[in-house]
């Protein structure tokens, strides 16, 4: 059994900020204060936190339970509009090779696939609609069910083993996202984890939190496919046993996704890419004392 559970802003769909739009709406009726999201670290967060912190900003404290109550109100009667704003300013996106990816996935016996999201369920789901996706998940963990990511994805796999009837081991679970918060939380449960670079993440950030999978999005599915262990690694020996690797850090890499030298070369370039974003090109100073 294999559980692959897919984080969904930047990871299947880019909904050009409805969610943010939503909760300023919300924050706003309710305190006054327009555009409290841009003081709140969004991206990779859960709704739950994520409500908490823009009324704050709003209110100078934090929600009551009620007060908490009546903002998701707010913010769920909102996002519909604000989603179909997106996709009517053709601001609305489903990231590169996704539906392919599911369609393959939904396809594969022994293969469950769900939602992994800090989204509450209403507005994952309103989020999806417009992408045709929502139809490939059975079943989720969603930011109504807790502030932390990993308790999210716990009780993902928790409702998929209810729909398999059978208990399912955190070496099955497989977490796809795009941010350090995906990758910090799949580690945390245990799990695998991979990521887009298409998405929101921060490109130092996610370095760092060293997902075993990194690719620009799903236009090409053979490195996703090797990392789930569906599609053999192409020098046809099991991982774990290749005997002769060319370097250690060959061998370590091959043994993890499957991909050869060239996948690192085209790898260490990449990273240099994003590397160059961050530093502007500018080489870090070697340590000679003046
Ligand atoms: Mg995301």
């Amino acid at each position: 059994m294999k559980i692959i559970l897919f984080d969904i802003d930047g990871t299947l769909v880019k909904a050009g900020g409805a969610g943010v739009r939503a909760l300023d709406h919300a924050v706003k009726a309710m305190t006054g204060r327009p555009n409290a999201c841009d003081s709140v670290q969004i991206q990779g967060a859960t709704d739950k936190s994520n409500f908490e912190n823009a009324f704050k900003v709003g209110k100078g404290r934090k929600p009551t339970k009620k007060e908490l109550a009546e903002l998701t109100d707010k913010y769920v009667a909102r996002l519909p509009a604000e989603v179909e704003a997106s996709v009517k300013a053709g601001k609305y996106f489903k990231v590169k090779g996704v539906e392919k990816f599911l369609v393959k996935l939904s396809a594969l016996p022994g293969v469950m696939i769900g939602l992994g999201t800090g989204n509450l369920k209403d507005g994952a789901f309103i989020k999806l609609e417009p992408s045709g996706l929502m139809k490939h998940f059975a079943f989720g963990g969603y930011g109504c069910d807790s502030h932390h990511r990993s308790e999210v994805l716990e009780k993902a796999v928790e409702r998929a083993s209810e729909l398999a009837k059978a208990g399912i081991k955190p070496g099955e679970v497989f977490v796809i996202g795009d941010t350090h918060r995906d990758v910090e939380a799949a580690k945390e449960a245990g799990y695998h984890s991979g990521v887009v670079l298409d998405g929101f993440g921060e490109p130092r950030a996610l370095m760092r939190s060293n997902p075993e999978l990194m690719a620009k999005d799903f236009s090409d599915l053979r490195p996703w496919l090797i990392w789930l262990g569906l599609e053999k690694d192409p020098r046809g020996v099991s991982r774990g046993t290749y005997i002769c690797p060319d370097s250690p850090i060959e061998h370590a890499h091959y043994g993890r996704t499957g991909m050869d030298l060239n996948d690192i070369e085209t790898g260490i370039q990449r990273l240099r890419a994003e590397k160059n974003k961050i530093t502007g090109g500018k080489k870090p100073r070697t340590g000679k004392a003046k």
